[in-house]
C-alpha cells in the first residue's frame, strides 16, 4: 500500500516537472521568435518617392524627408520637384 503511493508521488511529481519543462521551453521558444521579430522591426520598409518600390530601410538613401531607392531616383525626384516650383 505505502509502495503504491511512493509510486503515484513519484509519478505525479515527474508528471508536473515535465510540464514544467514543456512550458519552459514554449516559453523560451517564443522569445527566441519574438527577439527574430525585432530585428525586423528594426529594419522598416520604406518606399522610394520615385519608383514606389519597397526596400529596406538600411538600403534606402533620405533626402528632405523622402526616401529613395538609388541617388539616380532621388536626383531625377529633387530636379522634378524644383521644377515645379
Ligand atoms: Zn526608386
Amino acid at each position: 500500500m505505502n509502495l503504491l503511493l511512493i509510486r503515484l508521488i513519484i509519478f505525479a511529481v515527474l508528471f508536473f516537472a515535465g510540464l514544467k519543462l514543456y512550458r519552459m521551453y514554449r516559453e523560451w521558444k517564443r522569445d527566441r521568435d519574438a527577439d527574430e521579430q525585432d530585428t525586423t522591426a528594426g529594419n522598416p520598409m520604406v518606399r522610394c518617392a520615385w519608383c514606389k518600390v519597397h526596400l529596406p530601410e538600411s538600403d534606402a538613401l533620405r533626402e528632405k524627408g523622402e526616401w529613395f531607392c538609388s541617388s539616380d531616383h532621388r536626383d531625377k525626384y529633387l530636379a522634378e520637384d524644383t521644377s515645379e516650383k
